[in-house]
């Protein structure tokens, strides 16, 4: 280890910045952040004496020779000093930084590959949301009453692991310190709370799991149980935590209702069991995807829970069928609409759908089409407006079919279209025959001629 990494305080201590480029400006903004006094100084403008009774010296002019002279300057002095881009003159070198005062991770490659700190830098960022700044803060709030109270450096260990990895962060990362604070008073007051478990009801997206976000990579890392719906991916289960119990609660379309009493039951045992519970739902839970009413169940039964959004079927299915859902020349408004069966079909405002200039995303709908096209068309939606149907959006087997309102049950049953499936009816599913990038062509599949025939028999 060449370089041997220190945090250094810098309070109130004289800091000397010489240069007047953009670098010289950022290396003073970030000085700056460390409550250091910072003197900047022109290139043509420095002198030897400058350096007199610095903390450390920062040399970020274009010019070598005055870098050059402010490095030894200040190495004669005894002055730490970084020259901008060049290990070789400097007595220490600056890392790639991320921070999460007042935790900061710092990333050195020594000046081998500044390219590489900067990506790891990157990765590194993902990796801790910014509620390991409070986490930080919260234990530093807490840390003498912990001494006072676990003198046993060892017990003390296991106590941190307890408060840093348990129900006490999950709530300082839920914004609820109070709840954490509490928690802790239980625990010191011998009351140890053991009803820590918890139900996280995530979003899984579409089947991509690129699409899948970092809380919901987390949250299904962490689980000890998962209740998994059918259009959650095979890739997306294998990236929960080996020892997760997986169990599928799969509805088929149709069976509906009969089974979430199961589920809710399920979940609330599981949660009263003390286990970390992941309710993992295909797209966003809160998007036909009865959320709302898990959580209402949850909530009367006394059990804590967090929620992650996912990337809902309607915004992949457009993004990777090149569909722009609004669009300043074909719509200004966009419509999530369900219409799984016939009920569903009788509490929709078909007028408000027919209305011009606007995108419906409808889900469900694959069954249902031949009462979607007529309702549509009777409420005025001109019968060649654009439609296109997604089967199996952002996963390898994805299918694009574009059509027109009037032919789209034809379509629909010409190609074979399955669940799951969704139906983008507006002028902007024409586009995707020109912005198309993922997976197979689209297949543009108008057919005027049975359009007619439609007409004709109507
Ligand atoms: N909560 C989910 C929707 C559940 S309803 C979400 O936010 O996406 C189930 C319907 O979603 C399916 O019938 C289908 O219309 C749609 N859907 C879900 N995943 C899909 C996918 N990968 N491709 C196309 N449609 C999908």
């Amino acid at each position: 280890m060449r370089h041997f990494p220190v945090f250094l305080d810098l309070q109130d201590a004289p800091v000397l910045i010489v240069g007047d480029g953009g670098v010289a400006a950022r290396k003073e903004a970030l000085v700056r952040q460390s409550g250091a006094t910072v003197t900047v100084v022109a290139p043509d403008r420095f002198e030897a004496r400058d350096v007199r009774g610095m903390r450390l010296v920062i040399a970020a002019t274009g010019d070598a020779r005055v870098n050059a002279a402010v490095a030894s300057t200040a190495r004669a002095a005894n002055v730490p000093v970084n020259v901008v881009d060049d290990a070789s003159l400097s007595s220490f070198i600056m890392p790639a930084i991320v921070d999460r005062s007042p935790l900061v991770v710092a990333i050195s490659t020594g000046g081998a590959a500044p390219v590489l700190a900067t990506q790891l830098r990157a990765r590194i960022e993902l990796l801790l949301d910014e509620s390991w700044g409070r986490l930080a803060l919260f234990a530093d709030r807490w840390r003498r009453r912990i001494r006072g109270a676990v003198p046993d450096l060892g017990m003390r260990r296991r106590f941190y692991d307890w408060l840093l990895d348990g129900p006490v962060a999950a709530a300082v990362r839920a914004g609820r310190e109070s709840d954490a604070d509490r928690l802790l008073e239980a625990r010191f007051a011998g009351k140890a709370e053991t009803s820590a478990g918890k139900v996280m009801l995530v979003g899984a997206g579409p089947g991509d799991p690129g699409l899948l976000t970092l809380r919901a990579l987390r949250a299904l890392q962490q689980a000890d149980v998962i209740l998994t719906d059918r259009l959650v991916s095979a890739e997306i289960l294998g990236m929960a935590r080996r020892e997760a119990e997986i169990i599928d609660v799969g509805k088929q379309p149709g069976g509906h209702g009969a089974r979430q009493g199961r589920i809710n039951r399920l979940l609330v045992v599981h949660a009263r069991r003390g286990r970390a519970v992941v309710r993992l739902k295909g797209g966003d839970p809160f998007i036909f995807g009865r959320g709302g009413e898990e959580l209402e169940y949850l909530r009367r039964h006394g059990i804590a829970y967090e929620v992650v959004p996912g990337i809902t079927a309607a915004l992949a299915c457009a993004a990777y069928a090149g569909i722009p859902l609004t669009h300043r020349d074909h719509a200004h408004g966009l419509q999530f609409v369900t219409a799984h069966c016939r009920e569903s079909l009788d509490r929709v405002d078909w007028r408000g759908l027919a209305r011009p200039g606007q995108t419906l995303a409808l889900y469900m709908g694959v069954a249902e089409l031949d009462a979607v096209r007529d309702r549509l068309i009777e409420a005025g939606l001109p019968p060649a407006t654009s439609a296109a149907l997604v089967e199996n959006g952002s996963r390898p087997e994805q299918r694009v079919i574009v059509t027109e309102l009037a032919a789209l049950a034809d379509a629909a049953h010409r190609h074979g279209i399955a669940t799951p499936a969704l139906l983008i009816i507006g002028e902007v599913a024409g586009l995707a025959s020109r912005l198309s990038w993922f997976g197979r062509e689209p297949v543009v599949d108008a057919c005027r001629a049975e359009r007619v025939s439609v007409y004709g028999m109507s």
